[in-house]
């Protein structure tokens, strides 16, 4: 804990005094155009790979990038989904998964997960990933994990669907969604192309977008 403590004393007397102008000018509002939505594994750092300011990525973090479909109760998922389309207006969601992903290789190895039963309950909704995957057979687990990681994603872009806000963002053309897979050893991101359905390199498919 230590180093967080200290990380914080080293933004506070060399960081903060460079961005002065910019917090100052974020001290009473917001404006981010897009909601970035990823798994909550260290590896991935939303800001960093994207190179985005504070106050620019309003995010949702959670295990698995997963998003509840929208129903009679909704969650914080579902609640922060509302907030960021209806309160702050964004323009895009960003779902991505990322390779390595321990939610992602629980499900494809099919792991007891009774230790902990809100995880197990929680990745239920990656059952359409799961049963895509299922369907197939694959050379080895690295395969199997990494099909599972970008079904996963193509799984809760159809969930996030069912968002109310989502749906009117969809049908009056104010939000468009993508798909992302970061590769945590390459730092290469795929994104999910709607023409072909498949993951393409998003450096060299900068305007690739899933709906
Ligand atoms: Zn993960």
């Amino acid at each position: 804990m230590q180093h967080i403590i200290e990380g914080f004393l080293n933004f506070q007397k060399d960081i903060f005094p460079q961005r002065k102008e910019l917090f100052r000018s974020l001290a009473s509002s917001q404006n981010p155009k897009a909601l970035f939505i990823s798994c909550s594994d260290s590896r991935l750092v939303p800001e960093l790979v994207t190179q985005q300011e504070p106050g620019q990525l309003f995010v949702i973090r959670n295990a698995g990038n997963i998003v509840p479909s929208f129903g009679p109760e909704p969650g914080g998922v579902s609640a922060t989904i509302e907030y960021a389309v209806v309160a702050l207006g964004v323009s895009d969601i960003v779902i991505c998964g990322h390779s390595n992903c321990g939610a992602m290789k629980a499900i494809a190895a099919a792991q007891n997960l009774e230790p902990m039963p809100a995880v197990q309950h929680w990745l239920r909704y990656s059952d359409a990933a799961k049963a895509v995957v299922d369907k197939k057979t694959w050379a080895n687990e690295t395969d199997k994990v990494n099909a599972m990681v970008e079904e996963n994603v193509i799984a809760q872009l159809n969930n996030i669907k069912t968002h109310p806000s989502v749906a009117v963002g969809l049908r009056n053309k104010s939000i468009r969604l993508h798909g992302w897979v970061y590769d945590i050893e390459s730092g290469v991101i795929r994104t999910l192309d709607r023409e072909s359905n498949t993951f393409i390199s998003l450096a060299e498919n900068p305007g690739a977008y899933f709906e």
